[in-house]
């Protein structure tokens, strides 16, 4: 197989525009001809339905929450980045891209960065005029804050609940079109397999979550925005429902699995407090703008942090990357965190904590002030913790929390299946092998309003489809495979819940191929994952029935996939010998302690081809090119 990236020609900064000039357009009166499925309804499935839709495609949107506004994307806290330059600062589209791609040290394709930078401006201008509420300075302009990996403020944010507003925004325009007739929405419906004809993305086999019911849908293309993986660790930030099924099954369809070893790992969490917990929860990276992370200089020093004086504390990001300081990006704070708690300067219980200050900015710019900016995530910290953290520092702890890795896309954002493509998380997108903070958001809506929307009619136009029919028997064929499996796991009838073992498969994935990774590690777990799988077929308990709702077989569902999804993530990471970004072999490092990558070897995009459960999947190499940027050791000092 041939991986085509579809990169236009010219100079980086006009690809885009000569690209949109060059595509093929659908006159407006033929574009009601075309149905087009889109799974998920977060920032990308929402925007891009919308948009669609709007468009005059026929529109059919999925989603398994009880409301397109429930998707995960609400959860987002801290901001969106685009290169407005409303600080004067120095910020610009090139900075914006470069920033990016250093980011991902230099394991994303340049082509695609440039053109999120360059849409990330107008992802601003369509969302006020949606009426999203972002925050303001005193003279009315938008206000900006700082994220990690940038020295310029860049990050458009409203309090620490902007996911939630651009959610809302993405859904007024999805719920216009609805009621238009334009998009038929389907929530509470879950996705569980891709339907292929003659090679090409001809529908969907989802299933009703509230009566158990069955059914095909079939499209001219469809569009996957399901979000991303890293629920595969257990526990996580994400939200509960989070998981890999709609790209696990399309990958077993024949699309590629693209870098899958790529997970972030977000520095500013809430630590683990025990056994039973189920789910982590972030505190936002803009928290970084004002509060300091520190430990204690000595190990073993159990004083409150108030009793502390600030020459026996260790700034460590402030010591080691003073340039950014706190605002040092995720992979290497996290890291840094990780060092001073093994080093047993950690604090908290279980000493797997390091504290973020926010007493220099309070007393530098007032209590109300610091409220206003982060009151909401104040007020979760306390109600979680018990603890109010304008008195005493929050303790945070890195945990999972995004993932690079995705379905292969190329420059159209179609996988090598034709007629389906990937937006938003779903996607290997954008940030190579670290994604920067607000970098996500940017991604996804630039996926939905701005580039899929153009894309997707240039293949109507080129490859002018065949009409897929519900009569085709590749449909009925899916839908027995579907039911088939559901009575596989209501009969299995065994002794542990599917809780413990998705739990069980987390904490292998955390402690072998989390934050830091070893050959020996991996291939332990390589042989720990085909073999939990097994126990899991034999021993899960299901309860409930097929035909009613049933939140246990769907979560069976689920972690079966996770099961087999963690097995490739773990081959990635170990055929990947290199660190880089988030992957971070302990084997390749730097003196210092930094990911040393091998340019020579590693500098692609790693493919994944399916070859079936038992048989290695192929590996497919996209080589990254660079024409503008120079590969360099990232230094944030
Ligand atoms: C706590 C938290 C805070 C964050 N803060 C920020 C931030 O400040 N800035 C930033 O840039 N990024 C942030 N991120 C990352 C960002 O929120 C996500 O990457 C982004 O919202 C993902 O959007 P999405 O549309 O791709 O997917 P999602 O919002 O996850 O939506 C996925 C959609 O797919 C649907 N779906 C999934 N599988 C199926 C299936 N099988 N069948 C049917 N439907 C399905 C779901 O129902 C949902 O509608 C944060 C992430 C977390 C966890």
């Amino acid at each position: 197989m041939r991986l085509d990236a579809k990169i236009p020609s010219g100079p980086l900064a006009e690809k885009w525009s000569r690209h949109r000039n060059h595509i093929k357009l659908i006159n407006p009166a033929n574009k009601r001809k075309f149905d087009v499925i889109v799974v998920g309804s977060g920032l990308a499935g929402g925007s891009a339905a919308a948009t669609l839709s709007e468009l005059g495609y026929k529109v059919k949107c999925f989603c398994f929450q009880d409301s397109p506004r429930r998707a995960h994307s609400i959860a987002a806290q801290g901001g969106i980045n685009a290169a407005k330059n409303y600080q004067n600062d120095g910020d610009s589209v090139y900075r914006l891209f470069y920033d990016t791609i250093k980011g991902g040290d230099f394991r994303a394709r340049e082509a695609n960065v440039y053109r999120l930078a360059e849409v990330s401006v107008n992802i601003i201008d369509q969302c006020v005029a949606q009426g999203v509420p972002f925050a303001r300075e005193y003279s009315g302009y938008l206000a900006n804050r700082s994220f990690g990996g940038a020295q310029v403020s860049r990050t458009f944010y409203a309090r620490g609940q902007t996911g939630q507003q651009l959610l809302l925004g993405a859904y007024q325009a999805l719920a216009k079109q609805i009621e238009a007739g334009g998009v038929k929405m389907y929530p509470r419906a879950e996705m569980l397999d891709l339907v292929m004809i003659d090679g090409n993305a001809k529908g969907i086999v989802v299933r009703d979550l509230v009566t158990g019911e069955i059914s095909s849908h079939a499209a001219d293309a469809v569009v996957l925005a399901t979000g991303g993986y890293g629920n595969v660790f257990f526990l996580s930030t994400n939200a509960k429902g989070c998981n890999v099924t709609a790209i696990w099954r399309a990958y077993k369809r024949g699309a590629l699995l693209a870098n899958p070893c790529y997970t972030q790992i977000h520095p500013t969490c809430i630590p683990v407090s025990g056994d039973h917990q189920s789910k982590l929860t972030l505190m936002s990276e803009s928290l970084r703008n004002d509060g300091r992370v520190w430990v204690p200089g000595n190990k073993g020093d159990h004083r409150a942090p108030g009793e502390i004086p600030k020459e026996e504390r260790d700034y460590f990001l402030e010591r080691k990357y003073p340039a950014y300081g706190n605002l040092a990006p995720r992979d290497i704070s996290s890291r840094a965190a990780k060092e001073v708690c093994d080093e047993g300067r950690g604090v908290g219980p279980g000493g797997r904590g390091v504290y973020l200050d926010f007493a220099d900015a309070i007393e530098r710019l007032g209590l109300n002030m610091i409220r206003e900016r982060y009151g909401n995530l104040f007020e979760m910290y306390e109600r979680i913790t018990g603890e109010d953290a304008y008195k005493a520092p929050m303790r945070i702890y890195p945990a999972s929390h995004y993932t690079m890795g995705g379905l292969w896309v190329d420059y159209n954002l179609m996988s090598n299946v034709p007629g389906l493509y990937v937006i938003g998380e779903a996607n290997f997108s954008d940030h190579g092998a670290n994604r920067l903070g607000a970098s996500a958001l940017m991604q996804g809506l630039a996926d939905g309003y701005f580039i899929l929307p153009y894309t997707i009619g240039d293949y109507f136009a080129t490859e002018r489809p065949a009409k897929p029919s519900l009569d085709h028997p590749e449909f009925k064929k899916v839908e027995e495979e579907i039911a088939r499996r559901t009575n596989k796991f209501l009969s299995i009838k065994g002794h542990r819940t599917v809780t413990e073992f998705h739990r069980e498969l987390g904490k292998l994935m955390w402690d072998k191929c989390g934050m830091a990774r070893n050959e020996a590690g991996l291939k332990e777990a390589l042989e720990r994952i085909p073999a939990l799988r097994q126990e899991f077929w034999e021993d899960v308990n299901v309860l409930g029935d097929g035909n009613e709702l049933n939140q246990s077989l769907e979560y069976a569902g689920r972690v079966a996939d996770f099961m087999e999804f963690a097995e490739l993530l773990v081959l990635d990471a170990l055929t990947r010998d290199e660190s880089c970004g988030a992957h971070f072999r302990e084997e390749h490092q730097t003196p210092d302690g930094e990911a040393m990558r091998d340019d020579e070897n590693f500098s692609y995009v790693a493919a994944w081809e399916y070859q079936g459960l038992d048989t290695r999947p192929i590996l497919h190499k996209e080589p990254l090119v660079y024409e503008e940027v120079h590969l360099a050791q990232r230094s944030y000092k």
